[in-house]
C-alpha cells in the first residue's frame, strides 16, 4: 500500500480583493499537513497584518540583496512593491510531504510551473466582476483611492492569466466558495505526477 503523504504545492492566485486569505483561513481549519508559504515582501504592512505571519517585510535595498543571493523559488515586481518566495522553506516542508500553499500573483504561478510543474496544483479566484472587486476593496478599508485604482488595472492584467490554472473559484457566495477551495487542496494531494513512477513500478514487479 502507498500511504505515504507526498510533498505537493498549491498555488492560489486572482485579483488583490478577491477574497483569498480570507478563504485559505477557512481551509486551514480542516486542511491537514500543509505549510503556507510566508512571502516576503516590500509593501507596507496593513494595520490587521503582522510581521512573519502575512508576510516578511524588508526593505527594496534588502530585497534586492536576497535576490543577488539566489533565495527566492520566484519573485515578481506588483503594484510598484517586490514580493517573493525564499526557497529553503519551501524544500523543507515538501521533503516532510506537506502540501504547500502559495497566495502569489499570475507571474509568480508562471515561474513556479516552469520550475516545479510535476508539484503543482493551482486555482484562479476572483469576484464576479470588476465593480465587486472595488466595492471589496473599498469595503476592505485597508488602501487609499490611489493603491486601490492601481490594484484595479492590475486585476484587468491578472484576469486574461485565468485559463493558465487547473481550477477557477468564482468567489461570490462566501461558504460555497470555502467548500470548494477545500475540495481543491485535497485533491491536490492525488495528482498523479507527486508520486514516484520507478517506485510504483517496484512495486509491481514480479
Ligand atoms: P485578498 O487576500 O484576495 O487580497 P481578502 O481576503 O483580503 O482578499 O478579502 C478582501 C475583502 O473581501 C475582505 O474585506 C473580505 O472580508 C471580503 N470578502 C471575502 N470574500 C467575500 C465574499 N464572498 N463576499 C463578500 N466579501 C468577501
Ligand atoms: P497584497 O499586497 O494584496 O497582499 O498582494 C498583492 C499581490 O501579490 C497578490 O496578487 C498576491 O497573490 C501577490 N503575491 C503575494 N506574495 C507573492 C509572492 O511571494 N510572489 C509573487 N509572485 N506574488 C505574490
Amino acid at each position: 500500500m502507498i500511504n505515504e503523504e507526498k510533498g505537493g504545492i498549491l498555488i492560489v492566485s486572482g485579483p488583490s480583493g478577491c477574497g483569498k486569505s480570507t478563504l485559505l483561513k477557512e481551509v486551514y481549519k480542516n486542511v491537514d499537513n500543509y505549510y503556507f508559504s510566508i512571502s516576503t515582501t516590500t509593501r507596507n504592512i496593513r494595520k490587521n497584518e503582522s510581521h512573519g505571519v502575512d508576510y516578511f517585510y524588508i526593505s527594496k535595498k534588502e530585497f534586492k540583496e536576497d535576490i543577488k543571493n539566489g533565495h527566492f523559488l520566484e519573485w515578481a515586481k506588483v503594484h510598484d512593491n517586490y514580493y517573493g518566495t525564499s526557497l529553503k522553506p519551501i524544500m523543507k516542508a515538501l521533503k516532510k510531504g506537506k502540501l504547500v500553499i502559495f497566495d502569489i500573483d499570475v507571474q509568480g504561478h508562471e515561474i513556479v510551473r516552469k520550475k516545479l510543474n510535476h508539484l503543482v496544483s493551482s486555482v484562479f479566484i476572483t469576484t464576479p466582476t470588476l465593480t465587486q472587486l472595488e466595492s471589496r476593496l473599498k469595503n476592505r478599508n485597508t488602501d487609499t483611492n490611489e493603491v486601490i485604482n492601481g490594484r484595479l488595472e492590475n486585476a484587468q492584467y491578472e484576469i486574461k492569466y485565468f485559463q493558465k490554472y487547473d481550477y477557477i473559484i468564482i468567489n461570490d457566495d462566501f461558504k460555497l466558495a470555502s467548500s470548494t477551495l477545500l475540495n481543491i487542496a485535497q485533491i491536490a494531494r492525488n495528482k498523479s505526477t507527486l508520486y514516484d513512477k520507478e517506485d510504483m513500478l517496484n512495486k509491481w514487479s514480479k
